[in-house]
């Protein structure tokens, strides 16, 4: 028995993936999947990599993206591949039910505590008066602040980002999805129409602050918010510990978060494909994943370290530096999910970027 903490995409996507061989149980500590909603919804295609992409929860594609600097000055970068926009509730159920068409088994408003260990196996304990389960395996896909990994001697202190979004009456572009960058800070307006969007920041530090203050520089303060969305997301830490005796992390769990953008989803899909490899037959998980994709959480946590120290001035250099056409091109061409690549090929367009980083 394999059971996984978490009915979030990762968890559901990696007990899809082991579900025809093995019996897998998915507990969930809300009664419904998919809900709150704590996520913008953006990913490149490398989602389609992972899934198909379904149009029960598509909700937009955009075509563009318009980077802007504190000074107001922006590159415009037609992407060559469209960024797809998701409705994170339909996309989780979505991934669930295809889980549960496997045979599955998911305990909903079951909120894990923590467990003892005995004759080899794990004994799950359950907040409420839920009874407990033994189990062979115990996955954590729980999230930023995982249960798993705190009560399994995996936790290790973590620096998390506030991401405070909210969905939002605007008037913006359907086909262009806008990004703010700043000192302390990156802020986003990702259009769902061209009259909603999902408008948000994300910072380590006075999170509202910072949010009401970026809804007066697009001068979205007087627009409706129809919903908060906002959470936690966890800087990529390389040192984490992401496996011991039959117990795992996978996704935000395991910190496999692009901390250039914050985004996660993609990176803890594919950690969840090694991590059913590693499980299945009989290999080395921490080895699998980071061979995958550690090389790019590592740039990008490298590119974060240096723009936590960016001033205003220095990011207004850095877009003045993107505007041109051939390191603009550049970002047309490749995808944010490999920053590796992209980084390589921007240094060799622009070698002042490497002057401004280091
Ligand atoms: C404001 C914001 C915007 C974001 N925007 C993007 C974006 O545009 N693109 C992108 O790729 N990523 C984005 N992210 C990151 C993305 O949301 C995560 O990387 C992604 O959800 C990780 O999936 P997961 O399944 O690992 O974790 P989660 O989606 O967090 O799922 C974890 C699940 O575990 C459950 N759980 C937790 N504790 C327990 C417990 N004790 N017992 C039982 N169940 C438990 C939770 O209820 C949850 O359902 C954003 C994050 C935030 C906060």
């Amino acid at each position: 028995m394999i059971s996984i903490i978490g009915g979030g995409p990762v968890g559901s996507y990696l007990a899809s993936l082991l579900a025809p061989k093995r019996q897998v149980a998915v507990f969930e500590e809300h009664d419904a999947v998919g809900l709150p909603v704590q996520c913008t919804g953006i990913t490149t295609q490398a989602l389609a990599k992972v899934l198909n992409i379904r149009r029960q929860f598509l909700v937009n594609k955009v075509t563009a993206s318009k980077i802007f600097a504190p000074n107001g000055k922006h590159i415009h970068v037609k992407l060559k591949n469209p960024n797809f926009i998701i409705d994170r509730t339909k996309f989780d159920r979505y991934v669930a039910e295809k889980a549960q068409e496997k045979g599955v088994k998911y305990y909903l408003g079951h909120k894990y505590k923590n467990c003892t260990r005995k004759n080899g196996k794990f004994e799950l304990h359950f907040q409420d008066k839920h009874k407990p389960f033994q189990t062979d395996i115990l996955v954590g896909a729980d999230g930023p602040f995982s249960p798993v990994a705190k009560t399994t001697g995996l936790w290790k202190n973590r620096k998390m980002a506030v991401g405070v979004q909210a969905r939002m009456s605007v008037d913006a572009d359907p086909q262009t999805v806008e990004f703010y960058v700043g000192k302390g800070y990156f802020a986003w307006v990702v259009p769902e129409s061209d009259k909603v969007g999902r408008v948000g920041t994300i910072s380590y530090a006075k999170p509202n602050d910072v949010f009401k203050s970026f809804l007066k520089r697009r001068r979205l303060e007087r627009c409706k918010i129809r919903e908060y969305q906002s959470g936690v997301v966890p800087l990529h830490d390389p040192k984490i510990k992401t496996q011991g005796k039959n117990v795992y992390l996978v996704g935000d769990a395991a910190t496999q978060v692009k901390a250039t953008t914050f985004g996660g989803i993609v990176q803890g899909m594919m950690a969840a494909e090694e991590l059913s490899k590693a499980i299945l037959h009989n290999r080395n998980y921490e080895k699998l994943w980071k061979k995958r994709i550690g090389r790019d959480l590592r740039v990008g946590l490298m590119m974060r370290k240096k723009m936590d120290k960016f001033t205003d001035k220095k990011y207004n250099k850095l877009v003045n530096l993107f505007t041109q056409e051939r390191v603009r091109k550049v970002l047309e061409k490749r995808d944010r999910d490999y920053p590796t690549k992209l980084m390589l090929e921007l240094l060799v367009k622009e070698p002042r970027i490497l002057g401004l980083l280091f």
